[in-house]
Formats: C-alpha cells, structure tokens, sequence
C-alpha cells in the first residue's frame, strides 16, 4: 500500500464558512498542524456570490453582504500559520483518515490526519430531483448557478423570468433579476406558505411587485431550444394539481430554487452513517460522526438558514477536532435525540454520557407554521424543559439550549416535539391589540415587522392631528420598524460594477448606508457605465453621491489584479 506523504493534525475539507471557521478555532485550541483543502481557486465558499446583505448579525453585530462576511474570516485564518491548498479537490477520504486530492500543480496527494473536519457545504435540488414534466429547453437553471453568473461571472440568464420555489435563494434571486432589469412575472410555490425568511418576502417580492402564487406548480415545460413558456397549475391540500387550474406564462428563463441537499457523496462512500432526515451524518455533541476522529459542520450537516449557525457550527467542531487530535477526547457511549411530534429534524443525534458537565445547544427545524406553540423536551415521558416560541416556520431554524442541571440526570435519551401553548404570551397580546386596531381603523397601513423573527402584524393609524400610531407590536423596534415603513421607508442596495484585470469581471458593491426605497431603480441606473481597474480594497468608495442620494457606493469585496490569462 502507498504510504501517505505528509502528517496533519487536523484536514480542513471545505474553506466556505464552516471550513474557515473550523480551522481557525482548531487552531486556536491546539496550535497544531491543519492543512485547509479547497477545491475553488478561492477561500469563502457560497458566500462569495451572496452580495445581498443580511450576514452576520448574530456574531459581528451588524449586516454585512456575504463577500463581506468571508473575508473577515479570511482574514483571521491568513494570520495563522494554517497551510490551506486552493484547487484541491478532494477526492477520498477513508476511515483510517487518509485524504487524497487532486490539484492542477501538484496531480494527485494522500494526506494522512489525526483528525478531519468535513465542511464541503450543500447542492442544489436540479429539475431531474424533482421531476419537471415537458421540454428541455435552454434557459432553466438552478437559482444558485444563475446567482453566480449574474454576481460574479458577468452573464445576463434572462429577460422573462419565473421563479418555482420561495425559500430565501428564490426569493433573493427574484429580487437580484428585478434588478437587473428582468422581469419577474412570479414566484411559485408548491406549498401553502412560503419557506423564505418574513425579511425576504418583503425586501425581495413586496417592494418590486413581485406576486408569490402559493400552491402552485408546474405541470409542462414549452420551448424546444430556448424555453418559450410554462404551464402553472394550482394544487390542492393533498399537492395533486387542480384540473381546470392551469394557466400559461410566457417566460424565457425559469430559476428552480426547490431546496439543497449536503454534499455527502465522500462522506457515504467512508461508511459515515447517515441522517435520512437531514441528509447529512449523524453526529454526536463534538459534532463528531459515527467514524471516530471525522468531524463534520456547516451545510454538508444540515442546511442552515443563517451564516452566523454555520461559523459557529464549524467553531465547535474546530475545536473538537483539535481536543481529538490531540488524544483529550475519546468517544464511549451515548444516548440519542430523536426529533418528535412536529420537529422535521433536530442536531446535535447523539449526547455522550461521559462528556464534561456543560450546556448543549440543539438546532432543530419544525414541519409546518406554528403560532404560539412551544418545544417540549423529555426523556422517558417526563418534561426536562419547555421553550415557548410565538412563531415558528419550517424555514427558520429553533435554537434551543439546555443548561447543565437539566441535562446532569438524562441517562436514555431526549425526545424534543412541538406541542400547543396555552399560556397567555407576547403573540397571543398582539393578536388582541391587533384584532383591536383592525376594528378600529378599518383604513390603516399593514405590514408584517421584520426586525425579528417573531413577524408581529402590525398596523399603523393616523390621529385627527395626523400623528402616526403603530398597533400589534410587542416590542419597541417594532414601532419605529412601521414609522419608517411608512414616513420614509430605507434599503440597502447591493449590486456589481465592471472591473477590469481581476479574476471575475464583476465586482460586488453596496451602498454605505440605506437609500431612500424609491430610489432604488436610480441607483442601478447610474452603475451602468462605471467600470474600475483592479486591484480593488474591501470598502474601497467605489461611486460617491450616487444618484444624488448623498450615499457612497463601497467594494463589498477585495479584488487583488490577475494578469490576463489570454495569450492571444
Ligand atoms: C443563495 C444563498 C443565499 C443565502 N442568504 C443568506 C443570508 O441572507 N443570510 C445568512 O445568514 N445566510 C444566508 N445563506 C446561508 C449561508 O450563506 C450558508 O449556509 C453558508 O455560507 C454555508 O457555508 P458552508 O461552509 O457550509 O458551505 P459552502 O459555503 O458551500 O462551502 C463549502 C466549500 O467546500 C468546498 N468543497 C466541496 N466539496 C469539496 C471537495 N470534494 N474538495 C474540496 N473542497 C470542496 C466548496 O468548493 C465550498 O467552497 C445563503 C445561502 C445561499 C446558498
């Protein structure tokens, strides 16, 4: 047998955010030897072609677009003596840890580690997943390819555009063709809801007139080499289409944002064990798998809704991984963590007996809306703890702690479920004062809040004296949150200019500060002819006063100068 080449403590598969976040905390625990591996010519991951903003206010505090996000993680693991390999796929991994990758430079490598963290993120569903009927024309794409064409690569995918799937790529995306000069006739939606974030069906479909056709799917497919149009049926409670329903949209592109699946093709072919419900392994609380010493964090786990779950995730494994590689953790027995009545998947599966006293946070996703409803945590019948939560949407991610007393006398297992919750709570006060304020002010303005995740409707009233009151708030942000909405409504605009001698020939820029929403059109209109040179500094002043709304336009991203590659 070939002997491996070199010796890591730690190998890093993945540098998107759990990889980076992963190999920075390693380090910082053990100080050891970590080879990060990467199979793009860069470090950051998805985040790269993210440029919306709305990253990072749970951990830096404030909204950062996703270029934005990964480079200050960048930032930290290039201040550490981490080796990170770029254009490395990797394509083996056995149980012993021994990784083979492949790369341009260096051909084919085997890396032997004491310890391994698997961050390779998540893919996306395609047409064949979910069994599109019709044609197979040109022009439908996954709303993640068409993300990077438009952000990064510079391509245009279409002028008439449908969207099938309203999760948050879909959304985002929607609002990303809206503004680059596309048409959106609608977002579709196979279920009774949408599964984007209450934030993102306001910023992305209300504010450009955007309709969201909930239970609605596509029954056929027109165009034989460029798609000319689809056909959208209703579909009933049972999801089966509603017959006479059918109505046909005339549409060059459709982007298809109809969910992620981890990137676990590695990961099976090592004997991890997998979850059927997330998709990803099985874990313990060090996030370690069913193979000792093989960690995993980030998307190729679960799916998360939120970056900020995804750096910490990796985080913990990081460290994990170094306390391993460094002999201070050995696996024994455990209990497990089933997911119950209401909960569609729940981490971490498995509690170790022997771990040191401490809290564990659970990420756990619920199977439909619920409104005042709590999270019931028991082990043999008997409640251990009871989290009420006023709202909560399959989209949204529940994160639940249980403290060290509440966890000390668990011995068989944790069971977590959804069960109504009876107790008069902030929501169920909203709902009356808001009930109260329709009857009221049958003419006032309503909008759902998006300052959190809550989504309290609100309702907003003028006084013969014409000041402005706010009704079904429970907190109050909320009350500024409906003022602004309706004295003087602000968004930050993200969008890309040309840039010459960089890799990509589109740099990510967004304004410094929030502009007027009715300026928003404006503002695109006058990035049309700006073209910069690279190099480019994150935060750069890319355009001052643009559109004259006293608002600077900043890089969202560094772009170092690659000298052209075109040899003729
Ligand atoms: C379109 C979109 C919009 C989003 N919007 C928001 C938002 O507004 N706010 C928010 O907080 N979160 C948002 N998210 C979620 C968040 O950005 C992601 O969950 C997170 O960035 C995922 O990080 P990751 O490291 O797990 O995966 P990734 O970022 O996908 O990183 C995985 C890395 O592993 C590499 N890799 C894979 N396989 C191999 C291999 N075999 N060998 C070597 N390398 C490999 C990949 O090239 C990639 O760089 C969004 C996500 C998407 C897709």
């Amino acid at each position: 047998m070939r002997e491996p080449e070199f010796e890591y403590d730690i190998i890093v598969v993945g540098g998107g955010s759990a990889g980076l976040a992963a190999a920075v905390a390693a380090y910082e625990e053990g100080q050891c030897r970590i080879l990060l591996l990467e199979r793009d010519h860069e470090l950051g991951g998805i985040l790269l072609q993210c440029i919306h903003n709305g990253f990072g206010l749970h951990i830096f505090k404030e909204e950062l677009s996703g270029p934005t996000y990964a480079e200050r993680y960048i930032d930290r693991l290039h201040a550490l003596p981490i080796a990170v390999r770029l254009d490395a796929m990797v394509i083996d991994i056995s149980p012993d840890r021994v990784v083979t990758y492949v790369t341009p430079s260096e051909g084919s490598v085997t890396v032997r580690a004491r310890a391994i963290v698997l961050a390779m993120g998540c893919r996306e569903r395609t047409r064949g997943a979910i069994r599109l009927p019709g044609f197979r024309p040109a022009g439908i794409w996954t709303a993640g390819t068409a993300q990077r064409y438009i952000n990064m690569e510079g391509y245009m995918v279409g002028r008439r555009v449908l969207v099938l799937g309203s999760g948050d790529i879909g959304l985002i995306m929607a609002r990303r063709m809206a503004l680059v000069g596309a048409t959106v006739i609608a977002v579709a939606e196979l279920m009774p809801y949408s599964n984007g974030l209450a934030r993102n069906r306001k910023q992305c479909l209300d504010d450009f007139g955007i309709p969201l056709l909930l239970s609605h799917t596509i029954v056929d497919i027109r165009g034989k080499d460029r798609l000319e149009s689809v056909v959208l049926a209703r579909v009933d409670e049972k999801l089966q289409t509603v017959a006479g329903s059918e109505q046909t949209l005339e549409v060059d592109t459709l982007l298809l944002s109809v969910g992620l699946i981890p990137e676990n093709d590695l990961v099976e072919a090592t004997g991890v064990e997998i979850c059927t419900r997330t998709r990803g392994a099985v874990v313990s609380d060090l996030f370690e798998t069913t193979i000792p010493g093989i960690f995993s964090c980030g998307n190729v786990l679960h799916v998360h809704d939120l970056v900020d779950y995804v750096s910490e995730e990796g985080e913990k494994a990081g460290r994990a991984a170094a306390r391993f590689a460094a002999g201070h953790v050995k696996t024994g027995s455990t209990y497990a963590v089933t997911a119950g009545e209401g909960v569609s998947q729940i981490l971490p599966h498995r509690i170790r007996l022997d771990r040191e006293p401490g809290e564990i946070e659970f990420l756990l996703r619920v199977n439909r809306e619920y409104r005042g409803a709590a999270i019931l945590v028991q082990e043999d019948g008997e409640t251990i703890a009871t989290f009420r939560r006023p709202v909560m949407a399959p989209a949204e991610t529940q994160k639940v702690v249980l403290r060290a007393p509440q966890l000390a006398p668990v011995k068989t297992g944790l069971t977590f479920s959804v069960v109504p919750d009876s107790s008069p709570s902030a929501f169920t006060r909203n709902r009356a004062s808001d009930a109260v304020a329709r009857e009221d002010n049958p003419s006032g303005e309503e909008m759902i809040c998006i300052v959190c995740p809550v989504g309290c409707r609100l309702k907003t009233h003028r006084d013969d004296d014409g000041s402005l009151h706010v009704t079904g708030n429970s907190c109050p942000r909320g009350d500024v949150y409906a003022k602004n909405e309706v004295l003087a409504p602000m968004r930050t605009v993200t969008a890309t200019v040309r840039i010459r001698g960089s890799r990509y020939p589109r740099l990510p820029i967004i304004t410094a500060q929030p502009v007027p929403k009715g300026k928003i059109f404006s503002v695109m209109d006058a990035l049309g002819s700006v073209t910069v040179d690279a190099p480019i500094a994150a935060g750069s002043v890319i355009l001052r006063d643009v559109a004259g709304t006293g608002v600077d336009m900043i890089a969202e991203r560094t772009m170092p100068r690659v000298e052209s590659q075109d040899k003729s």
